[in-house]
């Protein structure tokens, strides 16, 4: 059976820059939802983690599903622990990194946010690290996962209407910007400490 992880904080953790209802729906039911349709199409015991490469292993008319609730439960994963009540900046190898390739922090938030606003239509921002340790910014569609283009996903936001829709409504932008006084870079920190 997959899961989604335990959500870190409260409901209303976020506030006021992501209310409590949207953290609520976006979690029981839209998160859920993927874990939901995941455990409905496979059987097999494979982690979470490994679908994403191992998507030959399945049924060629199945693939396309599995591999949009399996992102979808892993982007959400994701996202849920970048952002915090208390926000935390990069540290350790991962701000080194940082301030090597962007000059420092406000600049690589700045890019971030560039990255975001440029995004189409349903879909996150990532910050990923190849296998060398090679960061970059980017934009997946739908719930594509950086896993399938054997990278690993470290701090992501996402971009998807029911993210920011009941309090932004059409202004995703400010969502885009706000959201940065609650990320967590404390879960990416760890992750780039530990691969390298
Ligand atoms: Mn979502």
């Amino acid at each position: 059976m997959y899961n989604v992880i335990p959500l870190p904080y409260s409901y209303n953790a976020l506030e006021p820059i992501i209310d409590e209802e949207t953290v609520n729906i976006h979690y029981n039911k839209h998160h859920k939802k993927y874990a939901e349709n995941l455990n409905n199409l496979i059987n097999k015991k494979i982690p979470l983690e490994q679908i994403p490469k191992r998507i030959e292993e399945f049924p060629l008319k199945d693939r396309g599903q599995i591999l949009y609730n399996a992102g979808g439960v892993l982007n959400h994963n994701l996202y849920w622990q970048s952002l915090n009540k208390n926000p935390t900046l990069p540290k350790g190898k991962l701000l080194n990194k940082i301030n090597n390739d962007y000059g420092n922090f406000d600049n690589f938030k700045k890019v971030f946010i560039n990255k975001s606003k440029n995004l189409v239509g349903s879909g996150y921002t990532f910050l990923v690290t190849d296998n060398n340790g090679n960061l970059t910014i980017m934009n997946l569609p739908n719930q594509e996962t950086p896993l399938s283009y054997d990278l690993t996903p470290l701090f992501t936001i996402d971009l998807w209407e029911h993210a920011y829709y009941l309090k932004y409504k059409n202004n995703r932008n400010t969502y885009i910007e706000n959201i940065w006084d609650k990320v967590n870079f404390d879960h990416a920190s760890n992750l780039y400490e530990n691969l390298f």
